[in-house]
């Protein structure tokens, strides 16, 4: 590890609390920890428990590491939330009236925090604040006491570029449906989006008021960071330092600083399938021969369409690993998807975990040879890390800006299909899944892909390594706000 750079700097991290938010919080203070600086994450009483235990983890390997954590108040009920809705999983698993507006007011009570926060840095003097796009209102909260306010998005420098052009040109405000294809105005190479892809909200609309706030706060704060490296997609990044952010630091990919055993099993701390039982049925497939597949840390297809993906990953004769994520029970959902005796014909040739996988781990295994992803940014940079192609599976968020940067821009991905947000989108059928996983797997084309793939996995890790451009954008990061002290 490398402590030169910096006395002791105090970071704080403010993680927006959903999972696919705070797993890369986790790993970004393992890298400013790697360079000698002391942090706090900032989180409510609930989601401090699921931090707890990483951080637990890694200080037993390093004693001499600063990390700590300072909950913040956060009364749901009071606020208007349903007792224990102070995390997006939660509303993903939530089914009574009035689910459809829970993460809007999510969103809007986060504000509640803003006091604690400001208290906070007024008795700590931290060096910096890297908070979450959630929290556009800690920007001038840092500001007060002088204090930089880094912001942290979580999503590719791509997507980043995508969504500025799309509010400052508006092109889907200017073609007739919102399945009428356009070019994204602005942006290096041609893009081609529909409304219903690209996702905008209204400026009118309560969202649409967050998301100016969020792109306000983008272009005051002091800088943004980026879980990307640069080779990657670097006409993004330059659009996005010169047109959009004051600055930006691209630090990843940062899932890339696990590197023992440990700790790539433990990352994300849900009830998880037992990583041994895992890696022993990697263990007994030939290299390349597996695809992983997940939907991230939220699993919302209906048990019409999870059938179709069972009958269409049968039909494509592929050894597969797939999460299913895990039914609640309580609230009297079924697991009534799988076909009949689907378990006992797959023994063997298919792994379904039900819970949380150990992902890194697996994307890792030289049994994996692809990764069916919904392209949320932190499962797209760790298919990239680990050099795997992927088929793209977008379901909403900013996935589909994901999705082309995998399939159009760096050419390593096959479109399952999906073409609209999930919550209106047609059922894939089992034919359309049997077809692009083995376009991923098997062929003359695949090779390429595979090939490409890899040359990119090769990159991130010598980005990340010493002397690298992320390696040393974070350096370069540390030692300003050293100086700054
Ligand atoms: N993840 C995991 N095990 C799972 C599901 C997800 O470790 O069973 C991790 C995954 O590695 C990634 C994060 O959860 O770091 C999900 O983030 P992403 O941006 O891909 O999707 P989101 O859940 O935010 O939609």
């Amino acid at each position: 590890m490398n402590k030169q750079v910096s006395e002791r700097i105090h970071v704080l991290f403010f993680p927006f609390m959903a999972h696919g938010h705070m797993i890369p919080v986790l790993d970004m203070v393992k890298l400013f920890s790697s360079r000698g600086a002391k942090s706090t994450i900032l989180t409510t009483p609930s989601n401090s428990k699921i931090l707890e235990k990483s951080i637990e983890a890694f200080k037993n390997q390093n004693t001499d590491l600063e990390i700590g954590i300072k909950i913040f108040d956060f009364p749901c009920v009071d606020l208007g939330l349903p007792e224990g809705c102070d995390n997006v999983d939660f509303i993903s698993s939530y089914k009574k009236p009035g689910a459809g507006d829970l993460l809007l007011k999510l969103f809007m009570s986060t504000k509640y925090m803003k006091q604690q926060l400001e208290s906070f840095i007024e008795t700590t003097k931290p060096s910096c604040l890297v908070a979450d796009m959630f929290f556009p209102w800690s920007t001038e909260s840092a500001e007060k006491f002088g204090v930089p306010r880094l912001v942290f998005h979580g999503t590719s420098f791509f997507s980043l570029c995508c969504f500025y052009n799309m509010s400052t040109h508006k092109p889907h405000t200017q073609v007739a449906t919102s399945s009428t294809p356009f070019v994204i105005p602005g942006l290096p190479g041609d893009i081609v989006m529909t409304a219903e892809q690209a996702n905008v909200a209204d400026d009118e609309t309560p969202m649409g008021k967050i998301m100016k706030e969020i792109r306000e706060s983008e272009s005051t704060s002091f800088g943004v960071l980026v879980n990307s490296f640069y080779e990657l997609e670097s006409a993004y990044a330059d659009f996005y330092s010169t047109n959009v952010a004051k600055r930006a630091w691209h630090i990843g990919p940062v899932s890339l600083c696990n590197r023992e055993f440990a700790e790539k099993a433990g990352r994300g701390q849900k009830e998880s399938i037992h990583e041994q039982e895992c890696l022993k049925w990697l263990e007994s497939k030939t290299p390349g021969s597996v695809i992983y597949v997940s939907f991230g840390s939220g699993n919302n297809f209906t048990n019409e369409q999870m059938f179709e993906i069972a009958a269409g990953l049968e039909s494509s004769e592929q050894s597969f690993v797939w999460v299913v994520g895990k039914k609640n029970e309580n609230q009297g959902e079924k697991e009534e998807w799988l076909p009949e005796g689907y378990e006992e014909r797959m023994k063997g040739k298919g792994l379904i975990i039900r819970g949380w996988a150990p992902q890194v781990l697996i994307l890792d295994h030289r049994a994996v040879g692809g990764f069916v992803t919904h392209c949320g940014w932190n499962s797209a940079i760790e298919g990239i890390a680990a050099g795997l192609p992927m088929v793209t599976w977008p379901k909403g968020a900013e996935q589909f800006y994901n999705e082309k940067l995998l399939t159009e821009v760096l050419g390593i991905g096959v479109n399952v299909g999906a073409t609209e947000l999930v919550k209106k989108g047609r059922l894939i059928s089992r034919e359309e899944v049997d077809k692009a996983v083995r376009e991923v797997m098997s062929g003359e084309e695949a090779e390429e892909r595979r090939i490409r793939a890899k040359k990119l996995g090769e990159m991130a890790r010598v980005a990340v390594g010493d002397g690298g451009s992320s390696y040393s954008d974070l350096n370069r990061l540390v030692e300003e706000l050293n100086s700054r002290k």
